[in-house]
């Protein structure tokens, strides 16, 4: 019997989970960690000290963080800019709890209350979805092509121009894309310019410092335009929870409205402006990620029975060749063999999306796919 308090909706879901199939009873007791995304490298042990001693001489326990950001918004404002001509200042950011936290605020803000629905194009991050749902907000999707990975942009124009229920009032992409690993291309980027001022463009990109492809510059000519941003992966913060939104100060102005007042803790912003400070050291070991990316591919083109698909980001996308077994049965076998010999990946999208770890993990993850019978 569900609660009968509950939305029937919020009865209807499942809980998020954050390592599908981590955890039965072959697993090994040692993962290499290749399902998420992360940086393979933990910060570096002299600014963790730093860290900790700002923790302790620093940080008041018993005082509230910094509800304004002040000091972070000003670090990210300063890094933003480098890659763009604008110039840009603390109102153009909002902080959240991970990048998370300001996909759901963004939803609030736009389409909560019957309001409208949100256009993602399958497969993508399925956290715009899954944080949709929990607000009662419809979600469309669209397919992409076969083999770009592009969004099928006709689908998207009729799910816009013809809605089935709720008008669209978000757009969600990912640059480059999860799982797939591509970016958007000149005619999507056409696509979203075109869309009216009452649907909101949000472009995630999360992979920026891996791609250094971005729409900043689009974003700021453009009132319904976001860019949502993370510390979780090429700045090594993933536990800390903190990612930003890059926007004209209106749209940040209603971010901040519906944010909670303390939503980051002061040892994560001290984390965060300390990241930024230290960027050229963080941020040095992209183009070993990016060499080993390109290595992995090419070992896994060459010596398995994988397709892969370009990517510029840090992870790939790889299917199995066609074969008498069923895509879907062939993807759960091979995640559960690398997942028997300790390497454990994404099953996601229709088909497997790898992390870029160490080099020591990406011997391992080419090794165990070898072994991989089929
Ligand atoms: C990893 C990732 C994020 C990061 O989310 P956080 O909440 O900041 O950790 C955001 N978007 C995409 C597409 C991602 O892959």
């Amino acid at each position: 019997m569900p609660l009968p308090f509950l939305r029937s909706d919020v009865v209807q879901l499942a809980a998020y989970t954050p390592h599908p199939g981590a955890a039965d009873a072959i697993t090994p007791a040692y993962l290499d960690p290749l399902d998420t995304n992360e940086c393979p490298y933990d910060l570096p042990q002299a600014l963790k000290e730093k860290l900790a001693w700002m923790a302790q001489q620093d940080i008041a326990a018993n005082r509230y963080p910094d509800g304004g950001h002040g000091a972070l918004k000003d670090a990210i404002a300063a890094y933003v800019s480098e890659a763009i001509t604008h110039g840009l200042t603390a109102d153009h950011i909002s902080v959240g709890n991970g990048s998370d936290e300001l996909i759901r605020s963004l939803l609030i803000a736009t389409c909560v209350g019957g309001e409208g629905a949100v256009l993602v194009a399958n497969p993508t991050f399925s956290m715009y979805g899954i944080l949709a749902r929990t607000l009662g907000i419809p979600v469309v999707t669209v397919g992409r092509h076969d083999d770009s990975f592009a969004t099928d942009l006709d689908a998207a124009q009729q799910a816009i121009e013809h809605p089935q229920g709720v008008p669209v009032r978000a757009v969600f992409m990912v640059h480059p894309n999860s799982p797939t690993g591509n970016g958007l291309t000149e005619a999507e980027l056409a696509w979203l310019r075109q869309l009216p001022d009452h649907i909101l463009v949000v472009v995630d990109e999360a992979y920026f410092e891996f791609s250094q492809q971005t729409t900043v510059t689009d974003g700021l000519s453009r009132p319904n335009w976001v860019v949502l941003r993370t510390f979780s992966k090429a700045f090594r913060l993933a536990a800390y929870r903190v990612g930003y939104a890059v926007a004209n100060p209106e749209l940040i102005a209603a971010l901040e409205k519906v944010r909670l007042p303390y939503n980051l803790p002061s040892t994560t912003q001290a984390a965060a402006s300390l990241a930024l400070a230290h960027r050229q050291e963080l941020l040095a070991v992209i183009p070993e990620i990016q060499a080993q990316r390109d290595g992995l591919m090419q070992g896994i083109t060459q010596q398995t029975a994988l397709r892969v698909w370009p990517s510029v980001a840090n992870f790939i996308y790889a299917r199995p060749h066609p074969s008498q077994m069923p895509m879907e049965a062939a993807l759960a076998h091979y995640f559960q063999a690398l997942k028997a010999q300790g390497t454990l990946i994404r099953h996601t999208g229709g088909g497997l999306r790898i992390t870029v770890g160490s080099p020591a993990e990406n011997q391992r993850t080419l090794a165990h796919l070898r072994q991989v019978p089929n």
